[in-house]
């Protein structure tokens, strides 16, 4: 089964003082990301990329529709274990190391001993976090919270990668290194859901892209095609 498919995804969701008031986040998306994709995620501000990521990570619960993960409910923790999560501002123990940090991640998936410490060096590696990782958190600029919190994700060295909004306040470096990690994780596999405003990130990263407004997507399609069509 594809790693992500979504069918008619609706979500309303109601505010105000009396909960009187209804806001659309999504009205009847439909997603597919086969396997080994690099998929964007596109749309301005409250266009519902966060909604539909929070949903597929069976943080919100839809109104209409179906989101599965590898043909299977987000809700299975066996399917959750297959998929790497970067939420859009992470938050982590200010004052425990990187390292530690991401140990920690890695005891709380079920590793131990030797296999965990060398995973856990590998990662922080791969994310360019090696000697920095020995630093408390809250000493890091937001590219290195960004960078440790994907090494969190990296740990259970997931089949599907979510990222919301990974490069959004990152310096023109921190954007850099984001984007070369992505590319390296792409190399080997990995297929990446990745949501963002920036239409440059898209183009440097994705294979294919949806573009969401208002809830709706109102194209899809290859990179080539989304930038011809402009
Ligand atoms: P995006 O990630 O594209 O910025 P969101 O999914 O965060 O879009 O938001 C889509 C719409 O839903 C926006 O109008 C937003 O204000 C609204 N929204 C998002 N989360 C909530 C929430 N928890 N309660 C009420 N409205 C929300
Ligand atoms: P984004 O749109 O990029 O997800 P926001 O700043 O819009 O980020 O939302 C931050 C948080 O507030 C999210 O958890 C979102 O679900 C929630 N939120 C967004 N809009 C509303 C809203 N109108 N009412 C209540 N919560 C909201």
């Amino acid at each position: 089964p594809a790693p992500v498919r979504i069918r008619g995804l609706s979500k309303t969701y109601r505010v105000g003082f009396f909960l009187n008031k209804q806001v659309k986040a999504l009205q009847g998306l439909d997603l597919d990301i086969a396997p080994g994709q690099v998929y964007g995620l596109l749309g301005p501000n409250g266009a519902g990329k966060s909604t539909t990521i929070k949903i597929l990570m069976g943080l919100v619960r839809a109104s209409q529709g179906e989101a599965l993960l590898f043909g299977e409910s987000p809700d299975r923790p066996h399917v959750r274990r297959q998929v790497g999560f970067l939420p859009e501002n992470p938050s982590l123990y200010e004052y425990l190391t990187g390292r530690e940090f991401v140990t920690l991640a890695g005891r709380i998936f079920g590793l131990s001993g030797q296999e965990l410490d060398q995973r856990v060096t590998r990662v922080l590696g791969e994310v360019g976090m090696g000697r920095a990782s020995d630093l408390q958190i809250r000493r890091y600029s937001k590219g290195m919270v960004q960078r440790t919190a994907l090494a969190q994700a990296l740990i259970s060295q997931p089949r599907l990668l979510v990222l919301d909004e990974p490069t959004s306040g990152l310096d023109p470096l921190g954007r850099r290194q984001m984007r070369d990690i992505i590319l390296a994780e792409r190399e080997k596999g990995t297929t990446i859901l990745f949501c963002t405003h920036i239409i440059s990130d898209v183009e440097a990263l994705c294979d294919r892209v949806a573009v969401l407004v208002g809830g709706k997507r109102v194209q899809e399609g290859s990179v080539q095609e989304l930038v011809s069509a402009r």
